[in-house]
Order: C-alpha cells, then structure tokens, then sequence
C-alpha cells in the first residue's frame, strides 16, 4: 500500500520477481483493459482519468478471477488492492473461501510534495495536477484509514520509507519482511 507515485508498482515488480510469485496490480489491469478496449476498459476509463476509483464490485470482479488462477495458489502479491474498506472486505471473503491468509501489508511512505513532484513528471494519462491532487484526496479519505482497519484485524503492517535509492528500498522492504 502507499499514495499514488510511492513506487508500488516499482518494488511490487521487484519482490514479486525475488518471491517468484505473481503480482497483481488492479491499476496495470485496468490500463491494459483500457488500451485493449475491452467492455471492463470502457467502463473503467472515465473513473481513472477523473482521477476517482473504479467502483468496488468491478474491482472484486478483476481480483476474484486473479485469484482463481493455478499460479496464485502458491502465494501472491497484490498492488494497488484493496484501497477501500469494502474492498478489503470482498478480499477477506475471497481469501477464506480459498482456506488463506494475508501475511502482511507493506506500506510505502511517501511526503504529498514529493508525490507531486515525481507524479507531474511521469506524464501518464492520469497525471494531470488537478487529477493527482483528486487521487491524494481518495487515498487519504478512503485508503489510509485501511491500514487502522487492517491493523485491528491483526494484520502485519510494515512501513518503509519510499524515498531513496529503489535498491535500497527493496532491501529495506526484504528486511522488514525478514526474508
Ligand atoms: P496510482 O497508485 O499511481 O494511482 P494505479 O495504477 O494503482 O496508480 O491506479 C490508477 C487508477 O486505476 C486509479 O486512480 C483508479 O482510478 C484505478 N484503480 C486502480 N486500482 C483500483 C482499486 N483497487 N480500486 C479502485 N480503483 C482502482
């Protein structure tokens, strides 16, 4: 977890990759639907480029099939999910009827002026100020408070600085998971 432009994506690559498990990130899902124009592309694309989520059951909808594939029976990485309570609720019920568990949260730390920065730099489609300061406002209106949430589900929640070198972050991230 983290705001927009913490580098989810970023290191989510890089540990799946290490762990040799799949990462499923609703975002990358969703632009590829997108580009592909798909019925889930058309549907999602005037909520992403509003900057504002894409609603909750179309969500579920793309994780419940994630999760139904072979590869994810031996563990996953989820980027970009859940960023609402709902969400997180429609995972656990996901998660129990497949009899797992999550092992725990990594969460990237990342100061608003900094996101600004490296976001109105990066030039994607959703990258316009007015558009990241909407996705800031949802993240700390509807994502943030998920951690609490998580936290008094008695959910692992690690917390690593998302500002530095990107190796170094992902060996702060190893460390914390003690892998
Ligand atoms: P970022 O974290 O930089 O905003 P993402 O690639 O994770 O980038 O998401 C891009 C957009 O895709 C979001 O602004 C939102 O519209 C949509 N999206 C991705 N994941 C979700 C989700 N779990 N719930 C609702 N909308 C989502």
């Amino acid at each position: 977890m983290g705001p927009p432009g913490a580098g989810k994506g970023t290191q989510g690559e890089l540990l799946a990759r290490r762990l040799d498990i799949p990462r499923y990130s609703t975002g990358d899902i969703l632009r590829q639907a997108l580009r592909e124009g798909t019925p889930l592309g058309l549907e999602a694309k005037k909520f992403m480029h509003a900057g504002e989520l894409v609603p909750d059951e179309v969500i579920l909808g793309i994780i419940g099939e994630a999760l139904g594939h072979d590869e994810s029976a031996q563990g996953f990485l989820l980027d970009g999910f859940p960023r609402t309570v709902a969400q997180a609720e429609g995972l656990s019920e996901l998660l129990a009827e497949k009899g797992l568990d999550l092992d725990a949260i990594v969460n990237l730390s990342v100061d608003d002026e900094e996101i600004m920065k490296r976001l109105s730099t990066r030039g994607r489609k959703d990258d316009l100020v007015e558009t990241i300061r909407r996705r800031l406002e949802i993240y700390r209106a509807d994502t943030k408070p998920l951690l609490d949430w998580y936290a008094g589900h008695g959910v692992r929640i690690l917390s690593v600085e998302g500002v530095g070198d990107i190796d170094e972050i992902q060996a702060d991230i190893l460390g914390s998971l003690a892998l």
